[in-house]
């Protein structure tokens, strides 16, 4: 069966939920689509965390290799729905075949390269610290390894009804640290959402797991998101969207009698620095390059380049006239949904009426329901400096470039930039001294800093941090992409003095499974 249903999904059991229906809206025409969801209540909250917590014993206890099988079923499912699945994503996102398409592949790779990192041991490196008996004072033996946290509630992204939705990054590294998921599904995509609810559960089925391991919930409006994230059977969260959702949860989360932690990935400007040198050298070549990363996709991307900052002079004058004119022939993106379309509209006019904003370009008027047109505005530094404001993310094709005086006020932009997922440095040879300086602001500032390039596409793999701080994630400390993101959803465990017989077999002394450990710090596998 490819068609949605119009149900949710509690441990394997298609609920029809209730109240008022959903209905998801095809934002290149405007219509509704069938079929109407309903949506969950308390009591539906409470089935789907009881069954999780329920689950989550047999689940973390499952061998872990079985643990990656679930993981590449779970894959091979998503595949299996075929070109509905890609379908449904476009008449309910807007979103382009091609890059849903793309985007399906990163989900299942992204299954896949957990199930990989399981099997490889490499969620989870023991360290094991032998007893030293002669030793004054003597040392017990202490032997450490990570455990799941326990039932994690994840809320799907309306950007990435894949990739960073209820088969996305969240619930596959949670699901691969151990921990059952209940999913609260993005209205915006209900059907592609049960699509991929159906495909998870059927993985469950198949191998024969506990049905409460994975669940698919609906709301209406924050109720039930809050509801999840105050249930004492769940013990993390897993969150991509708006600032005011992401605060909204993790101040949720924090007033349970035992808090618990809310990975939120919320808003960022991802500052793009062009330094003088690449200026003068390619600035046409860059001005192109940004305008293509701006307009992608719409902007609705989180690593949309929202602030470009560059010291003023002829060279980023003819910067600006290149890229203004590139993004005053692009045409309107189709958006997500029109409250994510109103919000980006009001969110240029803001800019627009603010008296230290210049509007260089604006994409040509559009007929298109739910769109927005890309624009391009200008301040200068001490405006920049001076009102938060003109920080604040608009989500869409949106950007603010900052005049500076010099060098010196340039590191002042840096400086008083909030926390980042990306910020991006155009340096030529003769910039790198200047690039050393501002690298070491932006460190601090970001959790991915690249050079000559654009910080939309955001890699799938070990090193990658999508993460970064405050606000662009609610903590800095943890990546939501890249195999890491495992470690946002295990704790670390100590075993002291244990008897031998009663160790988990990864803290065992022979090593059974060949794992990668520190024995007395010392990696190997020994
Ligand atoms: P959103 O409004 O933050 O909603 C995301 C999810 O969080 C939805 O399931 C929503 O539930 C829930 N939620 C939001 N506020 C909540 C609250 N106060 N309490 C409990 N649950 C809450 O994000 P969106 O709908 O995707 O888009 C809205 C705006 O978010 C965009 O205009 C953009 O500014 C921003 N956004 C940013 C990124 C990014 O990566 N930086 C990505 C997507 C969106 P309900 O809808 O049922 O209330």
């Amino acid at each position: 069966m490819t068609e949605p249903t119009g149900q949710m999904l509690i441990a394997g059991t298609p609920v029809s939920g209730s109240g008022e229906k959903i209905r998801a809206i095809d934002p290149s025409t405007g219509s509704e689509l069938e079929p109407p969801f309903g949506h969950g209540d308390a009591t539906d909250v409470e089935r789907a965390c009881t069954a999780a917590a329920e689950a989550f014993g047999p689940y973390r206890r499952m061998p872990i290799t079985e643990r990656a099988r679930f993981l590449e079923r779970i894959a091979d499912n998503i595949e299996r729905v075929g070109d509905a699945l890609v379908e449904r994503a476009h008449a309910e996102s807007g979103l382009p075949v091609a890059r849903l398409t793309g985007e399906r592949g990163r989900t299942t790779g992204q299954l896949r390269m957990f199930a990989t990192l399981l099997r490889a041991g490499d969620h989870d490196i023991p360290r094991i610290d032998p007893a030293l008996p002669d030793r004054t004072p003597p040392r017990p033996d202490i032997r450490q390894r990570q455990v799941p946290l326990g039932p994690v509630a994840v809320f799907g992204a309306s950007n990435f009804p894949l990739a960073f939705s209820v088969a996305g990054g969240d619930t596959a590294s949670a699901l691969a640290a151990g921990c059952p998921v209940v999913v609260k599904g993005h209205d915006a995509h209900p059907g592609t959402s049960e699509l991929v609810g159906r495909a998870i559960a059927g993985a469950v089925a198949d191998l024969g797991l506990p049905a409460g391991t994975f669940s698919l919930l609906f709301g209406d409006g924050p109720d039930l998101g809050i509801r999840l994230v105050t249930d004492p059977r769940i013990q993390a969260v897993g969150f991509t969207g708006s600032r005011t959702g992401g605060l909204a949860l993790v101040a949720a989360a924090q007033s349970r009698p035992r808090p618990i932690p809310v990975y939120a990935e919320m808003s960022s400007t991802n500052p793009v620095f062009l330094l003088p040198g690449a200026l003068a050298e390619r600035g046409s070549r860059i001005a192109t390059g940004f305008a293509g990363s701006l307009t992608l996709g719409a902007g609705q991307f989180c690593t949309n380049p929202g602030i470009v900052v560059a010291v003023d002079g002829p060279e980023l004058r003819s910067f600006l006239d290149t890229a203004a004119d590139a993004v005053a022939e692009r045409e309107a993106g189709t958006m997500l949904t029109p409250g994510i379309a109103r919000a980006y509209a009001e969110g240029v006019s803001r800019l627009a009426e603010h008296p230290a904003v210049q509007v260089l370009a604006q994409g040509p008027e559009t007929d298109l329901p739910v769109a927005g047109r890309p624009a391009l505005v200008v301040t200068d530094a001490e405006a920049f400096i001076g009102d938060e404001s003109l920080q604040q993310e608009v989500f869409g094709s949106c950007s603010v470039v900052v005049r500076c005086r010099d060098a010196a006020q340039l590191r002042e932009v840096a400086e008083s930039l909030e926390g980042q997922l990306t910020v991006t440095v155009h340096a030529a040879g003769d910039d790198h001294a200047e690039a050393a300086e501002l690298l070491d602001v932006l460190e601090l500032k970001a959790g991915r800093i690249l050079f000559d390039g654009w910080p939309t596409g955001v890699e799938v793999g070990h090193a990658m941090v999508h993460g970064g701080p405050h606000p662009s994630t609610s903590d800095s400390r943890m990546t939501s992409v890249g195999t890491p993101a495992v470690e946002r959803f295990q704790r670390p465990v100590a075993y002291q003095d244990v008897p031998a017989a009663l160790l988990p077999s990864s803290l065992a002394d022979h090593n059974p499974d060949g794992l990668l450990r520190r024995i007395d710090g010392e990696p190997g596998r020994h």
